[in-house]
């Protein structure tokens, strides 16, 4: 059995081999001193339509509860981006991370396989997977393991890779030491993401109010748009990419390796003309194993009913 800090390497060096662009380790605690700002933020009604954030909070904050024996956090970042073209300048936009497979399914799979290997290897251990599909503090476990930082737009920031990426944890019994030190946040001044944000989300401490954010307003909120926002949404018919797109850490993005996660073309190149042509059917065959089936058919109408009324005023 090789020593600790080398199975760190060895994991490292199969899930980048697997497509994952960063993996690492951090040590299984309770994150008891994020629950008063958690729960304050709860409170103040942040969470809007998304209830599931208000269950659950005590699993939220220990990843032993999710996993009998936790001892290790393994973080992986599986990079989504691609020079692949992702809209039409001036028709309806889909946020890049929705324009191919669904990440759920893709990366999860990927997080299952790199578990089989743990065990193959270094098991018996007992561990899960999760991408986005757990309560757990996916942002935070990356900024402990030593990864990056999470900016002022709420992203976890790579240096030298930027912050396109799908998140995924897998809670272990083994223990790993973590090898990396924390990364200090580097945002330092810039403000472009405050700024850039149509709907004024950001607070400029890497927390937002979602329910000003166009990913809640087009995808978890599942009533009408407020009125207020009406020219605001740009193009974005679901999710918004406007707050990394303008990073500078994401001049050089890291690209994505993962080929199922590249856009498909038939959605990039989307014109209004093809959205007002959609029915419910048509829908759901076009946009099939995608995560935008997420906003469902009425979904997708109104976001894009909401955006043809800005048009006519
Ligand atoms: S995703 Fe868009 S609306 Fe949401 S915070 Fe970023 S720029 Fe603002
Ligand atoms: S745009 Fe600037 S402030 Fe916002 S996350 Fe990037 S570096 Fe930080």
């Amino acid at each position: 059995m090789p020593e600790l800090y080398e199975i760190a390497t060895l994991i490292e060096r199969k899930a980048l081999g697997l497509g994952f662009s960063a993996c690492g380790f951090s040590t299984s605690v309770q994150l008891t001193e994020l629950e008063p700002d958690f729960r304050n933020w709860l409170s103040m009604g942040n969470a809007g339509e998304m209830n599931y954030l208000a269950r659950n909070v005590e699993i939220r904050l220990d990843p032993g509860k999710l996993v009998d024996g936790a001892k290790t956090i393994i973080s992986l970042a599986a990079g989504y981006y691609s020079d692949l073209p992702d809209h039409i300048p001036g028709n309806p936009r889909i946020s890049r991370y929705a324009l191919g497979d669904d990440y759920h399914r893709v990366v999860k799979s990927l997080g299952h396989e790199l578990l089989g290997w743990i065990n193959n290897e270094f098991g018996p251990a007992n561990g899960r997977v999760f991408t986005d599909s757990a309560p757990i503090l996916e942002r935070e476990w990356c900024r402990r393991a030593g990864m990056g930082w999470i900016g002022k737009n709420g992203c976890l920031i790579i240096p030298q890779q930027g912050s396109w990426f799908f998140l995924a944890e897998i809670v272990l019994d083994i223990e790993i030491p973590s090898r990396e030190k924390v990364v200090q946040n580097r945002c330092g001044n810039c403000t472009r993401c405050i700024e850039a944000c149509p709907t004024g989300a950001l607070n400029g401490d890497g927390s937002m109010n979602p329910l000003k954010c166009i990913s809640y307003l087009t995808i978890e909120q599942k009533s009408h748009i407020p009125d207020h926002f009406s020219g605001k949404l740009h193009d974005w018919i679901f999710g918004c990419d406007i707050c990394q797109e303008v990073c500078p850490w994401n001049k050089y993005p890291e690209k994505c390796t993962i080929s199922e996660l590249l856009p498909r073309s038939a959605l990039a190149e989307m014109d209004s003309e093809s959205f007002r042509n959609l029915n419910s059917s048509s829908f759901v065959k076009l946009f099939d194993g995608t995560p935008v089936l997420r906003a469902g058919w009425s979904g997708i109408l109104r976001n894009f009913e909401f955006l043809e009324r800005k048009d006519s005023e």
